[in-house]
């Protein structure tokens, strides 16, 4: 019997003398003239490929082999050789091939034609069978998987926070609205409409962030953390922004604003790391084919200190640059990613955590600082990508915290839940969000955050 194992596997030079079934589809075949043919098999386990050497003693040879098309799936029983080529350690000498499905050349658009990264959206079930996108998929896996470990790790418990939620985290009002209400039938109540007949008897909506309720869980039991899938109604068609993207939010007990920045930098760099060490033949690809600074970027991240900087000082610098920016700078107003970009790409070089916004810019939840005029706000911005993760320390004080409600037109009675975590037991506390979606455009290089999530919800666009 012949072991079934993955291409990655056979790749390596210790399967060298295994009897193998590999199982995969079909990158190209190129007959021989001394009467074999040489077929590229590929399943997704690595970028590369494996060569399969099919000799025409094989039984189907003429019926099969010799009109195997790009596409199509196959299985091979073989031997793995030592390979004679360049580039590659061992090939697979087949002693049977059997056919599962065909792909027509006609209508199988994945041929050796390179296709634009717009139109693979437009195939999003077939896009993962390129180079690209199946590199994207494992890079992705790795992340995910490096989040996890680095957490459980350090003693964080995985917590999950709802996706259904009744209130809006970022006050931001872009949320997209959950109902059960026939929307051509809306019972309406003195004029409005009546949601005490909705589903949850209040309007509820897709989560925007799992924050308010992690706080709950680390101000009972510590250090935790949320991975889940985040929804906002932002109607930016921008290269970094998604209708659904995942988020990871730490949360932990205990945190003030220097320890929420040093966890996120650890946090970042390992990730980094764990990439850098368990995909390399996808970084190399990455670095060949999408932006050839991906690696030394992220090798010189590694190994140096993110820069930490008020916004206030951010704010002199931008003007000081004599950079024509489209936006103004100005104390108080946010920062535009132009803005981002020139601290981040031209003037450190490197990654920037700036901290302590004006308080009039960002949501009712962060500590404020005594100067009365900023919060204890950090974001971590990163060349080209930009702002990668939003965090702060959060308002313990529960009479500051009414205020700060009341300044930004909350009402407090929707949060008596969380204006208890501060009667009860308050404890100084700080968490961050990071985007995944933003952190594997970082790695890669991807210029659109649309081709780094397998399905990309945008405004107009959720076919696949
Ligand atoms: P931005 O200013 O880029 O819209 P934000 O300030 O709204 O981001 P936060 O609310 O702080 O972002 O969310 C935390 C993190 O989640 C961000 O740093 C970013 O990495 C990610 N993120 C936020 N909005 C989106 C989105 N629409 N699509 C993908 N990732 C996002
Ligand atoms: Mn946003």
């Amino acid at each position: 019997m012949s072991d079934k194992i993955t291409i990655a596997e056979a790749r390596k030079p210790e399967a060298i003398g295994r009897d193998v079934l590999l199982q995969g589809w079909v990158r190209t075949r190129r007959d021989s003239k001394g009467g074999f043919s040489f077929i590229e098999l590929n399943d997704g386990s690595s970028m590369g490929s494996i060569q399969v050497v099919a000799p025409g003693e094989l039984e189907n040879y003429e019926s099969v082999v010799k009109h195997l098309t790009a596409g199509s799936s196959i299985g091979v029983r073989g031997k793995v050789k030592e390979s004679p080529g360049k580039g590659q350690a061992t090939e697979v000498e087949a002693q049977a091939v059997t056919l599962y499905g065909t792909a027509d050349p006609e209508t199988y658009v994945l041929q050796k034609k390179r296709h634009s990264f717009e139109f693979l959206r437009t195939i999003a079930h077939l896009r993962p069978r390129t180079n690209t996108f199946g590199a994207i998929a494992r890079v992705r896996n790795c992340v995910c998987r490096s989040i996890h470990d680095f957490f459980q790790e350090e003693g964080f418990l995985y917590i999950h926070t709802p996706i259904i939620t009744a209130s809006d985290c970022e006050g931001a009002g872009e949320m997209f609205q959950v109902t059960t209400l026939k929307l051509d039938d809306v019972p309406k109540k003195e004029g409005k409409v009546d949601f005490e007949q909705d589903f949850f008897d209040r309007p509820s909506y897709l989560t925007v962030s799992g924050q308010l309720e992690g706080e709950i869980f680390a101000c009972a039991l510590g250090k935790i953390y949320t991975f889940g899938p985040t929804f906002r109604a932002e109607n930016s068609n921008t290269s970094r922004h998604l209708a659904e993207f995942w988020m990871v939010e730490p949360e932990m007990a205990f945190y003030e604003l220097p320890d929420n920045m040093d966890l996120a930098e650890r946090f970042l760099k390992r990730i980094f790391r764990d990439v850098l060490d368990r995909c390399p033949e996808d970084m190399e690809f990455f670095n060949d084919r999408i932006d050839k600074t991906v690696l030394e970027t992220l090798q010189g991240i590694i190994a140096s200190d993110f820069i930490r900087l008020p916004y206030t000082d951010a704010v002199d610098i931008l003007t000081a640059s004599g950079q024509k920016f489209e936006f103004p700078v100005s104390w108080g107003a946010d920062l535009q990613a132009e803005h981002e970009r020139f601290l981040t790409e031209q003037h450190f070089k490197c990654p920037v955590i700036l901290y302590d916004y004006p308080r009039t810019i960002k949501p009712f939840y962060m500590k404020c600082n005594d100067d009365g005029k900023t919060v204890r706000a950090m974001d971590v911005l990163v060349p080209k990508v930009g702002e990668i993760i939003g965090g702060s320390q959060r308002e313990e004080r529960l009479d500051v915290l009414t205020d700060r409600m009341g300044e930004q037109g909350l009402e407090p009675e929707g949060y008596w839940w969380y204006l208890d975590l501060r009667r009860y037991g308050t404890v100084p506390h700080s968490g961050f969000g990071l985007g995944l979606e933003r952190v594997i455009q970082f790695l890669t290089g991807m210029g659109n955050i649309r081709d780094v999530i397998p399905f990309p919800r945008t405004p107009g666009s959720a076919e696949f």
